[in-house]
């Protein structure tokens, strides 16, 4: 097989794992590098979906997001960042997130002193993100095209479960390094394709959504190759996961109900309400109650040899690479 690899541009060395036939009746075949160890989807027909664009699909993590916002607890991967953030002065640095949504983290970035800005191809999640979380500086555009604008290089590029949606992660990641400044952060975070022993069954992790996968390692030399330091390198623990399934929705949808004046109304929402203190509260204690239930189970899954679901890594770009003067 002469394929290349879109990782590291690898030609000679890759092995079949599994094939796979799409709707449009489209084999796929899932391809790993025995270079850098990604494994990637890859066909001899073109293929032209646009994913990002199938707004239905994309759009449905709104009201989530609403409620993430209102109730203070994005999920685990946007928690390492905002917990941790690369600057302990963040007043006045600059931070792009790419694949911004809805903008649940920018919001929540702004919080920390971020000067934020995002893109998102969606039109109608950039719309939310205008006219719900009041963002001014988030456009509809896929990278390539923003960093035609050739805006100042900024302190923090954020990717969060956007690398694997990428048909080319080289040249991703090379763009985004042009978009940072040296010794800028660059944090993201992608599925773990070790999080199941045998095949993986969800839908998404197949094209046209995701076209790559990853383990730890290859996410690390992935990073290391394009001259990143590694600053900090995560699973997300059992007990994240186990965590939807103790959630009965019913705090989501009192505060849904005080968000929206209806459960399923969700138009016309003007922004966040503050005078929701009570009911955020009492969602924050639920949940720190639920993640001590399920302590033991967790410890469990990880004796029975459970890998984490997702990965967030936190990479900082070197101030002077080698072979540049
Ligand atoms: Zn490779």
């Amino acid at each position: 097989m002469t394929i290349a690899c879109p990782a590291c541009n690898n030609t000679d060395q890759v092995e079949l794992k599994e094939t796979y036939q799409d709707k449009q009746e489209i084999v796929w075949q899932l391809i790993e590098c025995c270079d850098c160890g990604v494994q990637f989807w890859h066909s001899d027909k073109s293929y032209d979906f646009v994913y990002e664009t199938d707004q239905v699909f994309y759009s449905n993590g709104i009201l989530q997001n609403k409620l993430a916002v209102e109730s203070n607890d994005p999920p685990w991967h946007l928690r390492q960042f905002l917990q941790h953030p690369p600057h302990s002065q963040s007043r006045n640095r600059t931070l792009l997130d790419i694949g911004c949504g809805e903008g649940l983290f920018l919001s929540k970035a702004a919080v920390l002193g971020y000067k934020v800005w995002g893109i998102d191809p969606n039109p109608r999640a950039i719309q939310m993100a205008r006219e719900y979380l009041k963002l001014d500086q988030v456009f509809i555009s896929d990278l390539n095209r923003f960093a035609r604008t050739k805006p100042a290089p900024f302190d923090v590029v954020t990717a969060f479960e956007v690398l694997e949606h990428q048909k080319k992660p080289r040249e991703f990641l090379d763009q985004i390094k042009t978009l940072l400044k040296p010794g800028g952060y660059f944090a993201l975070s992608l599925p773990n394709r070790l999080r199941y022993r045998g095949r993986i069954e969800e839908p998404w992790d197949y094209p046209p959504h995701h076209w790559t996968r990853w383990d730890p390692s290859a996410l690390r030399r992935f990073l290391e190759s394009a001259g990143f330091q590694i600053i900090q390198h995560r699973l997300d623990p059992p007990v994240e996961r186990l965590m939807p399934y103790l959630n009965l929705g019913i705090g989501s949808k009192l505060l849904a109900r005080q968000i929206t004046g209806s459960t399923q109304r969700l138009e016309g929402v003007k922004g966040p309400n503050s005078h929701l203190p009570l009911i955020k509260r009492l969602m924050i204690i639920k949940d720190r109650i639920q993640r001590r239930m399920l302590y033991p189970l967790a410890q469990l899954f990880k004796l029975l040899g459970y890998a984490g679901g997702t990965q967030y890594a936190l990479a900082k770009k070197k101030f002077i690479e080698q072979g540049e003067s």
